[in-house]
């Protein structure tokens, strides 16, 4: 996990006068899960679009897998997997026939089978996307970022809206993507998913990288800091108490 798989330098976004982007910097390596956090509005999506080769920077420099952004965005292309909105899915295709037929934009052959048992939806395979659960249609909109068998994948705010089994079954599909041997890039802005997913993580704040580290190193910074939760912690949370109750499964089918 030590080679260098992305590299952002001095990024840069303005739209029109207002600059989303402040000229940020940071890291990926290969095999990692990394994680930037941030409000609405900090500028992930938009740094992570940029990288995608889907929208122009204003400035700065990006490499992936050693392609330079400027020079060879196709090269970029071909080795990245981009989540999309499932809501842009046609609506009246099957799972089956939407993974075929993004697999033939890729010009690859693929089991559509295997792939929908990645993902968990096996049971789901002749079923439209309309018809899936918010849990569902993300999964399978992981499973349509596998299709080229990228060496990096960006999710962005995959558990946004899911209920906590949902997110929990996101979270090992996330893990499964790694262990194939992926780089994942991911959203979020729920702190237990970053703490239980990343290995490290980039805080942004208005366009700027405020923190870049392990989630275990931040919290041992600002404990060393002198830092102290106002009131005794408890050994559990009401999320703890609702997944509980509710079963740990998945269970919205
Ligand atoms: P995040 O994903 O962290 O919520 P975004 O990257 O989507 O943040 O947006 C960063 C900032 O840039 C926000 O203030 C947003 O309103 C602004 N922004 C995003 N896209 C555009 C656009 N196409 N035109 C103008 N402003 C934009
Ligand atoms: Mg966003």
């Amino acid at each position: 996990m030590s080679e260098t798989i992305i590299k952002v330098k001095n990024l840069v976004k303005n739209y029109g006068s207002f600059q989303a982007v402040k000229g940020i910097s940071f890291e990926v390596k290969e095999g990692e899960i990394f994680g930037l956090l941030g409000p609405n509005g900090a500028g992930k999506s938009t740094t992570l679009e940029i990288i995608e080769t889907l929208r122009e920077k204003t400035s700065g420099e990006v490499w992936v897998n050693g392609f330079n952004l400027d020079k060879e965005p196709d090269e970029i292309k071909k080795i990245i997997g981009v989540q999309l909105q499932t809501s842009g899915y046609y609506p009246n295709l099957k799972l089956t026939e939407l993974i075929l037929l993004f697999g033939g934009l890729y010009n690859r052959t693929i089991d559509p089978m295997n792939l929908l048992e990645m993902v968990n939806l096996k049971d789901k395979a002749n079923a439209k996307v309309k018809e899936l659960s918010g849990g569902q249609k993300q999964r399978f909109s992981i499973a349509t970022t596998m299709i080229n068998d990228p060496k990096i994948v960006f999710l962005d705010e995959p558990t946004t809206g899911l209920d906590p089994q949902a997110r929990r079954n996101l979270w090992e599909l996330v893990k499964n993507i790694r262990a194939k041997g992926a780089t994942v890039i991911i959203t979020t802005h729920y702190m237990d998913e970053a703490e239980v997913l990343c290995d490290r993580v980039a805080i942004i704040d208005a366009g700027r990288i405020i923190a870049m580290e392990s989630p275990d190193g931040l919290i041992d910074n600002l404990v060393s800091s002198g830092f102290e939760r106002p009131k005794e912690v408890k050994k559990a949370n009401l999320e703890d108490v609702f997944i509980n109750l509710t079963g740990h499964s998945l269970r919205e089918e």
